[in-house]
């Protein structure tokens, strides 16, 4: 048993639904015991039945909450980041295909997915929904060094049977084979989930699309993580290449792959009768600002998003290596400045429920993390919003207000705000005061 004391935020529910809707302790005390939430309250009403010798990492002067969940990221693209010029199909080409082709060696897939959790942990990451590349080694990397780290992380193997280099190819059969064994050993394995992961329609032919929904139907649980209208070039291309079907969500659709476990990055270009059969369906639309910006790909309007019409369960992510930072609070900022563009808002408190139970609630994981309750997992983020000389600049003409110390760190905050990072009650990352 440990405890962690702090400035405790934690959220009960969407602060656009409810109202007041978070929990704040000024000096609580989280309880820690077999990697779970034991207990939280107000320190000074907890410390006097707690035993006297029990180790308490003390943050007095910082914010303790779940740690952040970053459900759209490629773990294969952390040397295509910031990779110059191109849009998406360019991109893909000139850059992802290139760097993917190196994970046919799994001593190359097992180096980055080191760098990978590490990077996750810095930014106070503790879950994402990960993209590995074609390689079922890749897989078994990344899932690897999560589990032996215990974290919490959904990935998958990219199908992929047309449009790219040979050496990214699989085939409808062999993916499907490869998809099947590796649910077969990770699935449910400590705390790790598979995604079946076709890259989008453009990589992918018929035949493939209706194994991804199979091996959907086959295995209960299990998550779709896809790409959706990015960009406008590819929307074309998806309508060409898909003549008879309706819309670009109506390929997807035909092949039962929407639904609550269904993750569809970015949803930028969407008609109505796209986004009604999204809605109907649970599945969930991945915001990733900064990618966005960075390829040039569109704003995600989070209004239309919510039109009471067809209201859609959304996401905020990085895209990684589309996007341009690991960071979550990096993210907050991009979406705030996105939302700004189309005239709309994202209020500090909205954007760290969205980062935390937000985007826990749009994977089903609400039940194991994503706020700071009893008995959820203990992946805790521990933030400094003095972290740079700037921002204890700033904070000079903050005095307790709680959202915009939030704000603060979600325009100036990055992975140098996160002072530490527990996984399932261990701290895994820790970082020296630096102002
Ligand atoms: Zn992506």
């Amino acid at each position: 048993m440990k405890a962690v004391r702090g400035r405790l935020l934690s959220f009960d529910d969407d602060p656009a639904v409810a109202g007041e809707s978070h929990r704040y302790l000024e000096d609580g005390l989280l309880v820690l015991e077999d990697g779970t939430i034991k207990q939280i309250g107000e320190a000074t009403d907890l410390l006097p039945g707690l035993p006297r010798d029990l180790a308490i990492d003390d943050y007095r002067d910082h914010l303790v909450m779940a740690g952040f969940i970053d459900p759209h990221i490629h773990y294969s693209q952390t040397q295509v980041i910031a990779s110059y010029g191109a849009q998406l199909l360019d991109w893909l080409n000139t850059y992802a295909f290139v760097e993917e082709q190196k994970f046919a060696d799994p001593a190359h897939g097992a180096r980055i997915a080191e760098f990978f959790l590490d990077e996750a942990l810095r930014n106070g990451t503790t879950t994402a929904a990960v993209y590995c590349t074609v390689h079922p080694a890749s897989v078994e990397a990344l899932f690897t060094a999560s589990h032996a780290r215990n974290m919490r992380m959904i990935a998958g193997k990219l199908l992929m049977d047309r449009g790219a280099p040979d050496g990214l190819l699989d085939t409808a059969q062999a993916g499907y084979d490869e998809s099947k064994a590796l649910i077969a050993s990770w699935h449910g394995r400590g705390r790790q989930h598979y995604a079946v992961t076709p890259r989008f329609a453009l990589t992918s032919t018929e035949a493939q699309l209706e194994a991804a929904g199979a091996l959907l139907a086959e295995h209960e649980g299990v998550y779709l993580q896809t790409h959706l209208s990015e960009n406008p070039r590819e929307a074309e291309a998806v309508a060409a290449l898909f003549p008879d079907d309706e819309s670009y969500t109506a390929v997807y659709d035909r092949f039962g792959l929407l639904g609550p476990h269904s993750l569809f990055g970015h949803c930028i270009h969407l008609a109505d009768s796209e986004r009604t059969r999204l809605s109907e369906s649970g599945s969930v639309a991945v915001f990733c600002p900064t990618s966005n910006l960075f390829i040039g790909s569109g704003l995600f309007d989070r209004d239309r998003a919510r039109d009471q019409r067809f209201p859609l369960r959304i996401a905020l992510a990085t895209d990684v290596g589309g996007g341009t930072s690991y960071s979550m609070l990096q993210t907050a900022g991009a979406a705030y400045k996105v939302l700004q563009l189309q005239g709309q808002t994202l209020a500090p408190l909205q954007a760290f429920y969205d980062i935390t139970l937000g985007n826990a609630r749009s994977l089903d994981l609400d039940r194991h993390i994503g706020a700071l309750v009893p008995g959820r997992e203990a992946d805790l983020v521990v933030l400094d919003a003095r972290a740079t000389p700037a921002m204890a600049h700033r904070m000079e003409t903050v005095e307790g207000d709680l959202a915009e110390e939030l704000f603060v760190l979600m325009t100036l905050g990055d992975d140098r705000a996160v002072r530490a990072t527990y996984v399932a009650g261990e701290r895994l990352h820790s970082r020296a005061k630096t102002s």
